[in-house]
């Protein structure tokens, strides 16, 4: 949790243990996690493992078959939906075709029966929110993607939930649109301080909005952190390759002290030095991920070290992407290990191209080492 936030603050949404089995099938396992007041909280993962299911819990929609969910200290077990002190905005957006922006933001309130004045203020709150003033009296069809997606948002906040929650929100807009519109959502989460908690299976859109990401699998939490934490210090293989691409080093342990080992891997050709909190014991079968930004790929060799660390390989494959290149370098071993990299790396240099024969080398800080 960020470290500026009290370590006694109680969290605004408790899933207690919780299991969610339909039939014989279990969709959500055994899920405990705390969620805090004005957290942009990330549901991370593939198709089906339990994401919206979770959601879908929360919101109250689905009742979980083992467990307990509190929502701001309140047991929510017999708490039907439309009493929580949630919203949801659905993967569909689902407005209404035949009313205007403005009729489908008014339409919860107008339910409440909220003051007509009232709802005058708050829906021009929310189309200022969203910035789309000047569409209040247009159709949902005379609407882009993105418009729409920001009525629905506009939709949802208009009822001043205390807890948002969003099922793939950006997931109709196309790779440009959601890029612009993931830094807007933060700015809006952030204005109205509302949590949020959002399902998605894309991990640069959890990584680039979220205060923290819980990663699923199979209906089980792998791993929950900040989007730092989650990439440079992955807990097992499944998330390290779930988050970003990676190389990963089969090995066994040779030594181990308590802020570094030293690992055996036939597959890196080399010694894998390693630095890390924790002691392994030796003989222990492990494996060392290592981002393909972290290792440095040069055509002469890198004076000095002691042989650990540093591989060399023949270049198989090159993506040009503009800013940086991929590379795909195969070892003696066989292994291939991906580095990314501008396409020349000094200004002496000539550019690396194929079946040159290239020198890897990445430092302690760089890998991980995960027993699972
Ligand atoms: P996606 O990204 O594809 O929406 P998800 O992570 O949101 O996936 P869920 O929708 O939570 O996954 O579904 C988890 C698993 O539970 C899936 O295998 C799904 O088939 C199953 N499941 C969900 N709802 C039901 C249901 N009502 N009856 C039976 N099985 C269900």
């Amino acid at each position: 949790l960020e470290p500026w936030r009290d370590p006694n603050e109680k969290p605004y949404v408790r899933i207690e243990k919780v299991t969610k089995k339909f039939g014989d099938f279990t969709a959500v396992d055994d899920v405990s996690l705390s969620i805090y007041r004005g957290e942009f909280f990330s549901l991370l993962g593939g198709s089906g493992s339990g994401k919206t299911t979770l959601l879908r819990m929360l919101a109250g929609f689905e009742r979980p078959t083992e467990g307990r969910i509190f929502i701001d200290g309140v047991d929510m077990s017999n708490v039907p939906p439309y009493e929580r002190p949630v919203n949801m905005m659905f993967q569909s957006y689902a407005l209404f075709p035949h009313m205007s922006v403005e009729g489908n933001i008014a339409f919860g309130l107008h339910q409440d029966r909220v003051p007509a004045a009232e709802v005058r203020d708050r829906v021009a709150e929310a189309l200022n929110l969203v910035q789309l003033s000047q569409f209040g009296k247009r159709k949902p069809h005379q609407l882009s993607g993105g418009q729409r997606q920001r009525v629905a948002l506009a939709r949802a906040l208009v009822k001043r939930p205390k807890l948002l929650l969003l099922d793939e929100p950006l997931g109709a807009l196309d790779k440009k649109l959601r890029e612009q519109t993931q830094f807007e959502l933060v700015n809006i989460q952030e204005k109205v301080g509302i949590t949020f908690v959002v399902v998605t299976h894309d991990q640069e859109e959890a990584m680039t909005m979220s205060s923290r990401i819980a990663v699923m699998n199979r209906g089980y939490i792998a791993q929950i952190g900040t989007p730092t934490e989650i990439y440079e210090y992955p807990n097992s293989r499944f998330t390290a390759e779930f988050i970003g691409s990676v190389n990963m080093f089969h090995g066994r342990v040779l030594e181990s002290e308590p802020d570094h080992s030293l690992i055996r891997s036939d597959e890196a050709d080399c010694d894998l030095y390693v630095s890390h909190p924790g002691h392994l014991a030796p003989g222990t079968e492990c494996w060392v991920a290592v981002r393909p930004e972290k290792v440095t790929i040069s055509k002469d060799e890198p004076p000095g070290g002691d042989g650990r660390n540093r591989a060399v390989g023949v270049v198989k494959e090159i993506a040009y992407l503009g800013d940086v290149s991929i590379y795909e370098i195969e070892l003696d071993t066989g292994k291939r290990v991906r580095v990314t990299a501008p396409m020349v790396t000094r200004r002496t240099e000539m550019p690396i191209t194929w079946e040159d024969r290239v020198h890897l080398t990445w430092r302690p800080f760089a890998g991980s080492v995960l027993t699972n």
